[in-house]
């Protein structure tokens, strides 16, 4: 087979046959196909997309260049969760320990922050100890004793997808509904979950800034689901705003931990609540909605759900005491209250602005593999559709020294905008698309 071939096919507006994905992605892989003949095909497809046969074998092709570790074989049902990433998501944190208290396995791989966007990684390594990295034997006996794990992403897994996301990265090619379904699919299919809960975002924070743009990302990902054999539903969630108030690590943990005792932000608790009664009914543990949120409220009542973090802490070499007692994780040694320059109520909060507010205390990465500070972050002190008067309490500022807390002042207050009158604030669940 000819790689130009293919090159120019696309390029003119035809498809691939499976065995010519398959080709493609081992021969990729292997490294007989050069970076750049692999870069105009990935700008051909950008341009010209795939169908949905194409994308699903696409996927199927990249899961199967490395390991998989086939976990349903072992533990069923076992879910996996994916968030697309926004700003205060501390949702992995509080709904993989609730699921897991009511009785359902979880197994889950999951990455480090980059950019505006936070890691659950990084959040659970606030904890004195915590580790991540976890052989493929370790992963199957801490799901296996204590019915959920929560690792790091293994660069075994779909080696392919890492390679391809590097060289879509520098190529402009990295905004392709294909190209992004088949390569968060693809690690999903091959750590081998039975049921697989997609949250994808949309707006301001988020990857997908327009709710069409998560529609059709999240119909693409449960049609590959489908058609992979993994039972995969797709919530589309709103991003305008931070999630809850908390931004950054450690503060990000202390408020899962909330959430977790049914003491959390109204928004962020209810999305969690509500992810956590979806896998219940997906997994068949609950017949319906009422008896899936009963099933979730006794967790959280009855200290079930916060101990099954402090458990999965443990088992990962972790301190559960700072899960106990939340006010041993590691705090920022200033704190400064910033008030509100004027009265109204809150219009909007640019969620990417905090989270690039928050790099710069140090809770986020501007390149891969910067350090970050787990103590870190801000607490918002009010939502949008809040009415607040000028000199109220409008963000607390968790900084490393006085100088960084006063340094992103201006850029914080720039992401609010006010309104005279009271806002109509929209629902954080959008739509929930079911195979
Ligand atoms: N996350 C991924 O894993 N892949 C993409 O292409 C985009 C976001």
């Amino acid at each position: 087979m000819q790689t130009v071939e293919l090159i120019t096919r696309k390029r003119d507006g035809g498809t691939f046959s499976t065995g010519e994905i398959a080709w493609l992605i081992e021969h990729y892989t292997q490294g007989s196909i050069p970076d750049y003949q692999m870069a105009a095909l990935l700008m051909a497809i950008y341009l010209r997309g795939m169908d949905s046969r194409e994308t699903s074998d696409l996927t199927l092709a990249m899961a199967r260049s490395g390991v998989q570790l086939r976990v349903n074989t072992q533990v069923s049902p076992v879910i996996d969760k994916h968030s697309t990433g926004g700003v205060g998501d501390k949702v992995t944190l509080a709904v993989a320990p609730l699921v897991a208290a009511c009785g359902v396995a979880v197994g889950k791989m999951t990455g480090r922050g980059l950019g505006h966007t936070g890691g659950t990684v990084d959040k659970l390594e606030s904890v004195d100890g915590f580790h991540v990295e976890l052989t493929r034997d370790e992963f199957m006996r801490i799901l296996q004793e204590h019915q959920i794990v929560l690792a790091g992403q293994s660069s075994e897994l779909a080696p392919a997808d890492g390679k391809l996301y590097a060289l879509r990265d520098v190529t402009g090619t990295i905004e392709s509904i294909p190209l992004i379904a088949s390569s968060i699919m693809s690690k999903k299919l091959a750590v081998g979950a039975s049921h697989l809960l997609l949250d994808v975002k949309f707006g301001s924070g988020a990857f997908m800034k327009t709710i069409e743009q998560a529609r059709q990302l999240a119909h693409a990902m449960v049609e590959i689901g489908r058609a992979a054999g993994l039972h995969t539903v797709a919530a589309i969630t709103s991003m305008e705003q931070p999630l809850g108030r908390a931004i950054g690590n450690a503060i990000e943990l202390r408020e899962a931990i909330d959430i977790l005792r049914g003491q959390g932000p109204a928004d962020v608790s209810e999305l969690c609540y509500h992810e956590a009664a979806e896998l219940l009914m997906m997994t068949g543990k609950a017949t319906d909605e009422t008896a899936a949120n009963q099933i979730v409220a006794q967790a959280i009542q009855s200290g079930a759900a916060v101990k099954k973090l402090a458990e999965v802490i443990a088992a990962q070499g972790g301190n559960p005491r700072q899960i106990e007692q939340p006010e041993l994780l590691p705090t920022a040694p200033i704190k400064t209250m910033l008030k509100s320059p004027r009265g109204g109520y809150i219009a909007t909060i640019n969620a990417e602005g905090i989270g690039v507010a928050s790099m710069h205390l140090g809770a986020g990465r501007f390149k891969k593999g910067d350090p970050i500070d787990h103590r870190t972050g801000l607490i918002l002190q009010a939502k949008a559709g809040d009415h607040l008067a000028a000199g109220d309490p409008l963000i607390e500022i968790h900084a490393r020294d006085e100088q960084e807390a006063h340094d992103i002042q201006s850029s914080l207050i720039a992401c609010y905008q006010w309104s005279e009158s009271p806002i109509q604030t929209q629902p954080l669940i959008h739509d929930i698309i079911r195979p």
